[in-house]
């Protein structure tokens, strides 16, 4: 009984990448709105567990919100 509960949590825990259901080969620099949304109230990129994307597409999209901060559309840090 416990252990049914315990895979039915972590099921729910496992999430689709976005980016692959939605089959988004590159990811916009510019698309502020989508990329605010995988960074924390500090500003940090948020993590894989967090984000739910695979491997391929937050390796991507660490380097559109990289890119983003460095053409100041996003902040490195928020106070
Ligand atoms: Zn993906």
């Amino acid at each position: 009984m416990a252990l049914r509960t315990l895979q039915r949590r972590t099921r729910q825990l496992i999430r689709e990448c976005y980016f692959c259901k939605n089959a988004v080969e590159d990811i916009d620099y510019k698309d502020i709105g989508l990329l605010k949304r995988y960074i924390s109230s500090y500003g940090k990129i948020a993590p894989r567990k967090r984000s739910g994307c695979c491997a391929k597409h937050q390796r991507k999209l660490a380097h559109a919100i990289k890119k983003a901060r460095i053409m100041a559309l996003l902040p490195f840090a928020i106070q």
